[in-house]
This record gives structure tokens, C-alpha cells and sequence, in this order.
């Protein structure tokens, strides 16, 4: 049988030597495309990547897969955004383990579905396992003969995980009335809260957004102000969000203050630790989590800053019992009498990849201690960097970094303040065109700033600031263009 014949055949013992063929070819393609990657991007236009895609028809098959491979270098491998590359610095993206790469083949190949028993068996009891092993990394209490204690599920991402512990909230006080309901979040929060407040049926006012200290932290004073205002005016505190490692600026919000607030107020307290949740691996710096034991709930995303491929999040819960506001009953999946354990009781989705595995070989492999020094080598190297930027008369820092994110403009000795943001945004642009290196930018005060996000612990501090040398000579030509 020719090798692109039997490619066609489906995952069967019968066909292994297709499969191992068919991977084969895989790796080798891909070791080849990334041998050669030599920047983050090339840059290319939305225009020249739709058309690309545009022109293959697919009722008209290669059949084979190396062509099959090699269309797909032209139409997305070599155009891609690779976050492995150490010129990569934007959005909160990391490159990934080798160990959960591994785990992908089986999460892929095998198929399970987490959604109940007869689908997974270990599948089940792995994952039970990790959620209680980052709830007890949490400092949640376990469960006991009379109590259920702590519990969780993985998710799609920080946005679902999100709206599953608002969803879990509302479901405490839905009965005084959705349009009364109010969520608390920093002005820095994640926008993942407002969706879900939409999502949930709120009210369009349903998110009240506290204001920020200079280091870009919840004001708990004023947190305490907007409860009592909210009690005082007849509505209902749902939940307050408190973020543990903002998108933008890292920022830990005050989370014992928090914390002290939400039981005054008798409120769900949901930290959102999509980025900063890496902590609870790290040996020096898990401090920057305590008051987090005190939450009801807990986002935490492996594919930022665990180092896991996408998808890999979960939500995990200070009681168990709460989880049963998403629990629902189907004669022909998960009985409510079942003998067996069934995951999809906790979740909002059915059908659902064993994403846990890629974490499980990472852990069984590395160790949760090397996970966590990667993490605090990226944090590291953004206070390095920091420090070597505020030495650079044509940079201006937003803040000095509390993870591993740094905002910062560049500001030519005597320009306009009015021409600042136009300037940065043309940075950007053309950094992004150029290909070497890839920043983010965000605003701040309605002004242009750019950012930069560092997960890769195998950049230097010299390539990060090649990337600054590239913004400030990038710029300075833009001012000269600008003269002449
Ligand atoms: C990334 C992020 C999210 C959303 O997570 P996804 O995995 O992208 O859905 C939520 N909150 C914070 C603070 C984040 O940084």
C-alpha cells in the first residue's frame, strides 16, 4: 500500500503502521518549519493571509499528506505567530513544555471524553486528582466524612472558567432578582466578567468597576464604599472579582482585604487567577497569592503561565456543593441515580478533551518546582529589564512590574504630548511589519502605551532589550522621516 492511500485510513491497531507513517511525516515537517523560523512573525497583511486560504478548494483533495503539509506551510506555518521566539513579547502567550506536547498524542489519539465514567475511568480519577491537588496548593480545606470540601473542573480557558464561578454566584441570590444584582471587579479586571455578567442575564449596569492604586490594585476602601452604597440603594452584591495578576499591569488586587469585605457582606469572592496563578507553583513568591485560601472560587489558566498548550484552565471551588448550579440530569448520559462518578455533573460542557493529561505528564515528569521557576525566571526578567528601561531617557515606564508584564511608551525628548499615542501606534505597526520581535499595546488614561508580556524563560535580558533598542531606533526614524 503507497503511503498516501493508506493515510486515509482512520486510527485503528490495524492500521499502525499508517498512523506511525503519518505522524512521522508530521514531526519531520514540522522540526523542518521550525529549524527555520528566524522571528516571532513575518507580518503578513490580513489581504495576502485571506486570499491565500481562499484559493484552495476544498472539495478538490491533496490525498496526500505531505502535499496536504506543505500547502499548509504556505497558507499558516510560515506566516505563523510562533510565542517560542525570544523576539515574541506580546499578548499572554507562552511557548510550551515537551511533556505536555507528549500528552497531546494521547489526549488525541485516544479520545476520551471527560464527560462521564463510562468514558474515561482513569480519565475521571486524573483529573480529580489535579484539581485537588491546585486546590490544595490553594489552601482550600479537603473534604471530610461530613463535609464535601474543595472541588473543580478543567475548562476551555479563564474566560469559561470565569463565567462558570459567576454563574455558581448568581446561582446564591438569583432570587431576589437578576436586574438587582451587582458584581464588583477592579477597573483593571478582565472583560471575560462583563461578558459573563451578559451572558448571565444581568443587567447592563450589573458590573461596578473599582478603582485602581497606582500599582493598578483593587482600592479597597473603595470596594468597601461601593458595597455599602449598593446595600444602602436596595441591590443585591453578587460577587466581588478580585484579580490575582491583571492582564495589562500583573497587579495583584488586595485579596485579605478583600476577602474581609466579601464576608462582611456576605458575598461569593472570586479570584480571577488566570495569569497569576502560575504562583502556586513557585517556590519563592507564593506569598504574592495569600489571601487567595479565602476565596469560594479560583480561575487558573495552565496554558499562560503553566507552561501547557491551549486548551488547559480550570475553576476550582472552595465547596463542592456549590457545583451543583451547573448539575443537570440525563437519562441517557448521567442518570441521577448513577453508579459512577461522572465529571460533566460539574461542567458546563458535554463533550470534553482530557486536557488534564497534558498537566498530569508535565507534573509527573518535571515536578511542580521547575513550573514554577520558569515562572519566577520570566518575573525576574521583567524586573531586570524594568530596571535597565527606566535608564533610557526616551522611555517612560507605566508602572513597575508585579509580574511578568511591562507598559511602558516611547517619548522622544521634547514631543508633544499630544502626539505620543499616534507615535507608539506606529511602533507597533511597524515592528509588526518588520517581523523581528512582537509587542502588545494597551491604553492607559485613553493613552497609547505599549507592553510588553515575558513568558519565555529561555529569553535574556539582552533580547528584550534588543526589542527596546529596535521601538527607540524604530522610532527615531519615524521623527527623522517626520523632518524631512
Ligand atoms: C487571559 C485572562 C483571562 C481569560 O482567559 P482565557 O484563557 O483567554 O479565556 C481572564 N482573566 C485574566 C486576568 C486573564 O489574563
Amino acid at each position: 500500500m503507497t503511503q498516501s492511500a493508506s493515510a486515509h485510513h482512520l486510527f485503528h491497531p490495524v492500521n499502525s503502521d499508517a498512523w506511525v507513517t503519518s505522524l512521522l511525516t508530521g514531526i519531520d515537517h514540522l522540526s523542518r518549519q521550525l529549524r527555520a523560523v528566524n522571528g516571532p512573525s513575518n507580518g503578513t497583511a490580513p489581504e495576502q493571509a485571506a486570499k491565500l486560504v481562499a484559493d484552495v478548494d476544498l472539495d478538490a483533495p491533496l490525498g496526500d499528506t505531505s502535499a496536504a503539509l506543505e500547502e499548509m506551510s504556505r497558507l499558516y506555518l510560515d506566516d505563523a505567530v510562533w510565542f517560542h521566539d525570544t523576539g515574541y513579547a506580546a499578548h499572554l502567550n507562552c511557548p510550551v513544555v515537551i511533556p505536555a506536547l507528549v500528552a497531546e498524542l494521547f489526549v488525541s489519539s485516544v479520545n476520551s471524553s471527560l464527560d462521564t465514567y463510562d468514558q474515561s475511568i482513569g480519565g475521571t480519577f486524573i483529573e480529580r486528582h489535579l484539581v485537588d491537588w491546585t486546590a490544595a496548593r490553594i489552601g482550600f480545606p479537603a473534604g471530610s466524612t461530613d463535609r464535601p470540601g474543595a472541588d473543580g473542573i478543567f475548562t476551555s480557558g479563564g474566560t469559561q472558567s470565569n463565567l462558570q464561578a459567576l454563574h455558581l454566584a448568581r446561582g446564591r441570590v438569583e432570587s431576589h432578582g437578576l436586574e438587582r444584582l451587582r458584581i464588583f471587579a477592579s477597573a483593571d479586571g478582565h472583560f471575560s466578567v462583563q461578558k459573563a455578567a451578559r451572558l448571565l442575564g444581568l443587567g447592563s449596569d450589573a458590573v461596578v468597576c473599582i478603582p485602581v492604586d497606582a500599582q493598578h490594585r483593587m482600592q479597597a476602601p473603595a470596594l468597601a464604599d461601593a458595597l455599602a452604597a449598593c446595600v444602602a440603594d436596595d441591590l443585591v452584591p453578587m460577587a466581588v472579582v478580585a484579580t490575582a495578576g491583571t492582564t495589562d499591569f500583573g497587579a495583584i488586587d488586595p485579596l485579605p482585604e478583600v476577602a474581609d469585605l466579601c464576608r462582611a457582606y456576605a458575598t461569593w469572592f472570586h479570584v480571577d487567577a488566570a495569569y497569576g496563578g502560575g504562583l502556586l507553583a513557585s517556590t519563592r513568591r507564593r506569598h504574592l497569592l495569600d489571601g487567595i485560601e479565602r476565596a469560594d472560587s479560583v480561575t487558573v489558566d495552565y496554558h499562560k503561565t503553566w507552561f501547557q498548550p491551549v486548551s488547559a484552565s480550570a475553576i476550582i471551588v472552595r465547596d463542592a456543593e456549590t457545583l451543583s448550579h451547573v448539575t443537570w440530569h440525563a437519562d441517557y448520559l448521567n442518570p441521577k441515580d448513577a453508579a459512577h462518578p461522572n465529571q460533566v455533573d460539574k461542567s458546563m460542557q458535554t463533550t470534553r478533551r482530557f486536557d488534564a493529561l497534558k498537566l498530569w505528564l508535565t507534573l509527573r515528569i518535571m515536578g511542580p518546582d521547575r513550573i514554577g521557576d520558569y515562572f519566577d525566571s520570566v518575573i525576574d526578567l521583567a524586573a531586570q529589564v524594568h530596571d535597565a528601561m527606566t535608564q533610557c531617557v526616551d522611555i517612560e515606564m507605566a508602572a513597575a512590574p508585579t509580574l511578568s508584564t511591562l507598559v511602558f511608551r516611547h517619548r522622544p525628548v521634547g514631543m508633544d504630548a499630544g502626539r505620543v499615542s499616534e507615535h507608539n501606534t506606529r511602533i507597533r505597526s511597524a515592528l509588526f511589519a518588520d517581523g523581528r520581535s512582537m509587542v502588545a499595546s494597551t491604553k492607559v488614561n485613553g493613552e497609547v502605551w505599549l507592553k510588553f508580556t515575558l513568558l519565555n524563560p529561555l529569553a535574556r535580558a539582552t533580547d528584550v532589550l534588543g526589542i527596546v533598542d529596535q521601538i527607540r531606533s524604530t522610532g527615531a526614524e519615524m521623527l527623522m522621516g517626520a523632518a524631512r
